[in-house]
């Protein structure tokens, strides 16, 4: 029964064609080959095999959990009036540190702080990639020049951006309250320097205080919330 309507709607289709179609055109013989189409299962859609699915894992920093979105820190947008000026080293650095974002510990003792910025061009321009070496005193004042405690470098993101989870430095006889730090943009020349904090006491007794070094500070809950940015030279 099936073969018979397929025949029909076959010479049906080939008629109409044919009525429109130049009448000298040779009428196509009308296939004779039709397999029977089977009765005893329903037509359904075939079953194709599941498409192997690859699972990406991403490295794109991009698509990581953003720091600043997180927390809620938008980056004031940069003026650059002038490059980040440069001080001593002093006599703790110890190089090749870890690279990490938070130098906090578990039990580590001392107020929580947050250091972001940027690192600009003169042109007051983001630089990504830009290396950074953070060093400093724990709470009480002491630096671990065995370990890399309170120490690590990181690398500016793709807008530039920098972030730091460390903890307030104690002062240390003849010195503020301070973090050193030294930068490296891709190609440049490095800078080594010193951050500051404002109100600290000992800021007005410290031989090197320089202001153009403070942090701006903002207060927040759980934590000190410190912006500054390096310009480079
Ligand atoms: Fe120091």
């Amino acid at each position: 029964m099936r073969r018979v309507l397929i025949l029909i709607v076959a010479i049906s289709i080939i008629t109409a064609c044919a009525s429109t179609a130049d009448v000298t055109a040779t009428q196509p013989s009308i296939p004779t080959d039709i397999p029977p189409a089977s009765t005893s299962t329903p037509e359904t859609d075939p079953v194709l095999p599941e498409p192997t699915k690859s699972v990406a894992i991403s490295t794109d920093p991009a698509l990581k959990v953003d720091f600043f979105t997180e927390n809620g820190i938008t980056l004031p947008v940069p003026t650059c009036s002038a490059s980040t000026v440069a001080q001593t080293e002093g006599p703790y650095y110890t190089p090749n540190s870890p690279e990490r974002n938070s130098l906090l510990e578990e039990g580590m003792p001392g107020t929580r702080l947050f250091v972001v910025g940027y690192v600009l061009d003169q042109n007051c321009q983001p630089l990504s990639n830009a290396w950074i070496d953070f060093w400093q005193a724990d709470a009480n004042g002491e630096y671990d020049n065995v370990g890399y405690t309170l120490r690590g470098h990181q690398f500016t993101d793709e807008q530039g951006r920098y972030y730091l989870q460390t903890v307030l430095p104690g002062e240390y006889p003849g010195r503020t309250q301070h973090i050193h730090v030294k930068v490296q943009p891709i190609g440049g020349s490095l800078i080594t320097s010193q951050l500051y904090f404002p109100n600290s006491p000992g800021n007005a007794n410290d031989g090197i205080f320089d202001p153009t070094l403070i942090v701006q500070m903002e207060e927040r809950p759980a934590y000190i919330l410190a912006y500054f940015n390096f310009v480079m030279q």
